[in-house]
């Protein structure tokens, strides 16, 4: 394929980016199925929590005994060791009330705390006037509260861990806006971690969408935003971007170049930035939208490479 001779496709992967001495790792060995599992993390895990309480929650799904998915709460200190895990039981959080009369166990309840989702600039809450989150991996509702005008619709992902309801314009399509509440419950269900200020961006991306029905690309855009992606490339990458990007990037226009070329910049490995931190930089140029679509292109050609936080299994004694 001529693109491939113009601009070979790079392992990104450790081999040209010397940037695993710079990775947090997280490993632990699952109590139930004794899988052990690590994430290698570029994100600071130093947050709020962190500082506070002197740990932080992650979550971690995988197939544990009987090939049944798990989710499993972990406990993670300052310094990234796991100080301890609780598997979350799916079954028992289905339940809200006991039969009468039978005898059937009480399910555990979840306490859920409240946290707000910031209104930020982009988001006009038009098509959207309402949107809560209750999410109970986190044991948390996200809450943006606009207007009680509306239809109420709402989704519940695969294991019933994330509920997304949300009150829409009466003018949007509810056929559509429920396929978006479905990608968005389950994109949350299987996230390691969630804030809001993430969901604060969410909404500026949906608001113009929800009405639409949602395109596989999309999915992947949503991915992207939930999942605290880090963005990375280099300087050999930059470069040939430079000189070939006529070639590889035909129908782009000269200013969307000239974006793109400052998003591989920023990408750069020593700086290994979310893609948050990216978006800052050319934010007031370019809507959430836009650059989306130049991550997910720029990611197609692997000029960058889009790394979310995610948990592999590093050793499986079932299948020794
Ligand atoms: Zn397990």
């Amino acid at each position: 394929m001529l693109l491939k001779t113009i601009f070979p496709r790079f392992n990104l992967r450790g081999s040209i980016l010397n940037i695993d001495d710079r990775r947090h790792e997280v490993k632990y060995m699952c109590n139930k199925c004794g899988k052990l599992r690590v994430m290698f993390s570029l994100c600071d895990l130093k947050t709020e929590d962190l500082a506070s309480k002197g740990y932080i929650e992650i979550t971690d799904i995988h197939n544990c005994v009987e090939s049944k998915l798990t989710p499993i709460t972990l406990y993670v200190d300052a310094s990234y060791s796991v100080r301890s895990q609780f598997p979350i039981e799916v079954e028992k959080t289905k339940t809200t009330e006991p039969l009468p009369g039978l005898d059937i166990p009480l399910p555990i309840k979840v306490k859920m705390g409240n946290r707000e989702i910031e209104k930020i600039k982009g988001f006009r809450g038009k098509n959207i006037r309402s949107i809560k989150i209750s999410d109970k991996l986190r044991q948390t509702n996200f809450i943006l509260d606009i207007s009680n005008k509306g239809n109420e619709l709402s989704s519940t992902s695969k294991m019933s861990l994330v509920t997304v309801s949300m009150r829409i314009n009466k003018k949007v399509s509810e056929e559509n806006a429920k396929k978006w509440l479905e990608i968005i419950a389950s994109t949350i269900e299987t996230r390691v971690m969630l804030d809001e200020t993430v969901l604060s961006h969410l909404l500026v991306y949906l608001e113009g969408k929800i009405g639409e029905k949602p395109e596989e690309y999309e999915k992947i855009e949503v991915e992207f935003l939930l999942s605290n992606s880090h963005l990375i490339s280099n300087e050999s990458l930059l470069t040939n971007f430079e000189e070939n990007k006529s070639k590889i990037f035909p129908d782009w226009t000269k200013v969307e170049h000239s974006y793109a070329a400052k998003i591989i910049q920023n990408c750069s490995a020593s700086k290994h930035k979310t893609l948050w931190e990216v978006y800052e930089t050319v934010k007031d140029k370019q809507t959430l939208t836009e650059f989306l679509s130049l991550i997910r292109e720029l990611r197609k050609q692997e000029v960058i490479k889009v790394e979310k936080m995610e948990f592999f299994t590093l050793s499986d004694p079932q299948t020794k």
